[in-house]
């Protein structure tokens, strides 16, 4: 049985062999495919502000992947790879919002919502963003997301209003 996810892909840094955020999020994909996970279709990267006290703008996409891994054996297999692409501990822990080589996010499931210890899919804030929304429904708009029965497509949209209100 196989498991389809969207992830969301983020960079702020420049990555010493690599180059800038976007060149991070591409070699990112790359390592996807690397390590087995099928890449169904991959977002345009967009650039969004930063947030907190990080200054450097943020490259964003987006990613659906097919993979025999559940959700726990992927957050792992995730969290290598940041680590690969140079994410320290310092980079993790207490430093949510700084610089970071890459991040990489389960967004959504094919089996659905999941609470397993602190791992929570659909990421909780993931219909606030627009950096996760907009990419996320430019390659899966009719996905729904489980917890309130939107499509991305809706979702994105209910977001683009509430900011113009
Ligand atoms: P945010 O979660 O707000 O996007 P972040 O990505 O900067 O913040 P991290 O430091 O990368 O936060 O991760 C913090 C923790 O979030 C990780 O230990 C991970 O277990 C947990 N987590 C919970 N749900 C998810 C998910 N759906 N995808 C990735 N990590 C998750
Ligand atoms: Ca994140
Ligand atoms: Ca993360």
């Amino acid at each position: 049985m196989t498991h389809i996810y969207i992830l969301a892909l983020g960079s702020n840094m420049r990555v010493p062999g690599m180059g800038a955020p976007r060149a991070v999020l591409s070699a990112a994909v790359r390592e996807l495919e690397r390590e087995g996970l099928r890449v169904l279709a991959v977002a345009p990267a967009i650039d969004s502000a930063a947030i907190g006290p990080s200054f450097r703008r943020y490259a964003n996409s987006a990613v659906m992947v097919e993979s025999e891994l559940g959700p726990p054996g992927l957050l792992g297999l995730l969290q290598t790879i940041e680590r690969r692409f140079g994410r320290t501990r310092a980079q993790r822990r207490g430093q949510r919002w700084r610089a970071r080589a890459l991040d990489l996010d389960i967004v959504l499931w094919s089996g659905g919502a999941l609470v397993c210890r602190d791992l929570r899919i659909p990421h909780r804030e993931m219909r606030k963003r627009d950096f996760v929304l907009g990419p996320a429904a430019e390659i899966a708009r009719g996905w729904r997301d489980p917890e309130t029965g939107f499509t991305l497509g809706q979702l994105h949209a209910r977001l683009k209003r509430a900011r113009w209100k």
